[in-house]
């Protein structure tokens, strides 16, 4: 995926050489991805809207560029540029620049009408617009006519009727009062989620940062930090195609792995792949442990995959009090969660050597583990299921989908919640197994 934004090496001087020039923005290099939902943070006069601005293309750079969906602001003519700022981006102020003398359907219909659009469309448009933003009772008032709240809402309307992909907004709420705040800043995230618009919002108040994915903190006229809400960037082509393919997060970071792993030796990966299987298994078996006992434990199974321990090893140690350098869990706990771990290990070790009964004895482990009473027709479907799973013929959202289906459907009926549990059981063994 190509950033859609991208700003190289951008510096902003205000009158250069006089007495009275300002560095607004020092050298900065930022990437926007599509979908994005981007906010740039910062106090007073630290540059925000100089950037927001120099992105939109209304504040020209000193030094650097701008490109926007692969086209630098310094190739485009100024057509592009025009074309750029009446459908790709929308733009919102804290001012709301509503034209006084229009009504507010007139103001919303304003950028269609430099596109030369028939006035029966523009209307249609601008009424539907007007209509989402939940302001359509005010269309034959005029701005002065309006609360804070009901004006950004036609500024809104206006920015995104000729529907951009990017939308720019420049402390869009500053104005409004804590509930209309609030109702601005929903829209934003809805045309960020619903729409999939990308958006770029400046603030500097922190209550808003919530809403963003990705918050870029400014300071003196410089990023001086980074923080990521959800990541919606990709780190590189495989990896998002990879994400496209399966949403379960351990799936995913087996699979991340598993691509920059193409050129090592099997052992090689089995050795990187360890913690990582330690971890996993520990999240598997485990939920309500408080932090030190979740890494010692790790600690210890990763010493039982590695081999240097055994599964009777692990149990003492579990059970050995904290200032022995134990687990200090009492015997019962560790008990049961070394013979889940045996268990397991049992299933990996079994698949690895008969690999043409994997699914037969798959099957009788889960069976047991889940206490189901399968009939004859059941069983053989479920072995079927579970082999297709074992060859990697079906995802594992696959494999939970027909263990959840109904058996009329010709799935196995079970409560969805059991086939959740046990499909990562399978994922476990599965990934255990891989060396
Ligand atoms: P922010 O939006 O974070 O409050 P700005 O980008 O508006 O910050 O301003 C950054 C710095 O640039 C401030 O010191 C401001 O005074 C200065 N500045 C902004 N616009 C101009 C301008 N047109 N001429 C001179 N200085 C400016
Ligand atoms: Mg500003």
């Amino acid at each position: 995926m190509e950033p859609l934004i991208s700003i190289d090496k951008l510096r902003v001087i205000y009158n250069q050489g006089k007495p009275n020039e300002t560095r607004s923005l020092e050298e900065t290099n930022l990437q926007i991805f599509p979908r994005e939902y981007v906010i740039i943070y910062g106090p007073s006069g630290c540059g925000k809207s100089t950037l927001l601005y120099s992105i939109a293309g209304l504040q020209k750079p000193t030094y650097g560029d701008v490109t926007i969906n692969g086209k630098a602001f310094s190739k485009m003519t100024k057509k592009e540029m025009l074309e750029l700022h009446q459908t790709g981006i929308g733009l919102i102020f804290q001012a709301f620049y509503l034209i006084p003398s229009l009504t507010v359907l007139d103001n919303v219909c304003l950028p269609q009408a430099f596109r030369g659009k028939r006035r029966s469309d523009r209307e249609r448009e601008g009424i539907q617009s007007l209509r989402r933003f939940n302001i359509l009772e005010q269309s034959g008032k005029y701005p002065s006519q309006l609360s804070g709240g009901q004006k950004q809402r036609v500024a809104i309307s206006r920015a995104l009727i000729n529907n951009p992909k990017i939308i720019l907004a420049d402390e869009p709420v500053g104005n409004l009062d804590s509930e209309s705040a609030h109702n601005v800043l929903q829209i934003l995230k809805d045309l960020n989620e619903v729409d999939q618009q990308t958006i770029i919002l400046v603030t500097h108040n922190p209550e808003h940062l919530a809403y963003a994915d990705r918050i870029i903190h400014m300071r003196d006229g410089r990023i001086i930090k980074e923080e990521v809400n959800r990541e919606k960037r990709p780190i590189d082509v495989t990896r998002s195609e990879i994400i496209a393919q399966d949403t379960d997060p351990a799936t995913q970071e087996l699979n991340i792995l598993m691509a920059s792993f193409k050129s090592l030796l099997p052992q090689q990966v089995n050795m990187l792949l360890v913690p990582y299987k330690a971890k996993q298994l520990l999240s598997h078996l485990l939920s309500d442990m408080n932090e030190e006992q979740i890494s010692i434990a790790e600690t210890l199974i990763r010493e039982t995959l590695f081999k240097n321990i055994n599964v009777n090893e692990l149990m003492e140690r579990l059970d050995l009090s904290y200032d022995k350098g134990g687990g200090g869990w009492n015997r019962v706990r560790a008990k049961h969660f070394t013979d889940r771990i045996e268990g397991i290990m049992e299933q990996v070790a079994l698949i690895k050597s008969h690999p043409q009964e994997a699914s037969s004895t798959l099957s009788a482990y889960l069976i047991n583990l889940f206490h189901l009473t399968l009939d004859q027709t059941n069983l053989l479907r479920f072995q079927s299921i579970l082999s297709l799973r074992i060859d990697s013929k079906i995802s594992r959202v696959e494999m939970k989908k027909r263990i959840d289906q109904a058996v009329s459907s010709g799935g196995l009926g079970l409560y969805s919640q059991t086939a959740e549990k046990m499909s990562r059981e399978v994922e476990i063994i599965m990934l255990l197994k891989y060396s």
